[in-house]
């Protein structure tokens, strides 16, 4: 891990910074994602439980979802400066907690595909960018790690107000394999061994569900979802 001076992406301060975040900062983060590690998860949908006989509703239709931390506290923070305030420096820190996540489960010589969920045609034209794949092309940092965008949005629907069975109805109509792929991205992608769909904020599951599915179709490699924050 580089550790330099420079501007901390978080509070601002100029002082030794590591993932582009001060000490404190990334302690902070650090220990949010912390409390996730305490529980138990079930071995069908990753999702947190308070202990090992604990019985899973499986939320997310049985697909393996990895959760980086609970969204609260400092991770919540970093998500929210992330996406509201277009520090496009924040997307280091994020990367890095992914990798870590990313290397509990795969050794480090695996080809892995990162494939993001990509944001809506509203929020990237206000940002001018796409928060997900700016996190990934952060991944790709990583030579063993390939950026591999394969999905879009259709339709102009938002799912932030939405309840749950609504969700998901939207979520499925909401993404849609990309039109044109190249068959340079689909060869990569068979290259793989395993896949992370990764997104920022998992409610109900019902988008990572939506994706993982879409790229399900297309290639025959292992599929999880990882996820920034568990709401
Ligand atoms: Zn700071
Ligand atoms: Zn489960």
């Amino acid at each position: 891990m580089d550790i330099a001076y420079g501007i901390c992406q978080a509070c601002g301060r100029y002082t030794l910074i590591q993932e582009n975040l001060c000490e404190p900062c990334w302690k902070g983060v650090l220990q949010s994602t912390h409390q996730m590690h305490t529980y138990a998860k079930c071995d069908k949908c990753g999702a947190p439980m308070l202990h090992e006989h604990a019985v899973c509703l499986h939320a997310g239709k049985n697909r393996m979802v990895i959760r980086v931390g609970p969204y609260t506290g400092d991770l919540r923070q970093l998500v929210i400066r992330y996406k509201k305030t277009g520090i496009r420096g924040l997307a280091k820190p994020i990367a890095t907690l992914m990798s870590r996540e990313i290397e509990r489960m795969v050794e480090n010589t695996t080809p892995v595909a990162i494939i993001p969920v990509p944001c809506s045609e509203r929020s990237r034209r206000t940002r001018g960018w796409d928060h997900m794949v700016l996190v990934g092309r952060a991944l790709s940092a990583n030579p063993k790690l390939n950026l591999i965008q394969v999905l879009e949005r259709q339709g102009r629907g938002e799912l932030k107000m939405l309840g749950k069975q609504q969700r998901e109805i939207e979520s499925s109509r909401s993404y849609r394999l990309k039109a044109r792929f190249g068959r340079k991205e689909l060869a990569l992608l068979n290259s793989c061994k395993i896949a992370f769909v990764i997104d920022d904020v998992m409610t109900t599951g019902s988008t990572l569900d939506t994706c993982i599915s879409l790229v399900a179709g297309i290639v025959d490699i292992r599929i999880l979802g990882l996820c920034l924050a568990m709401d």
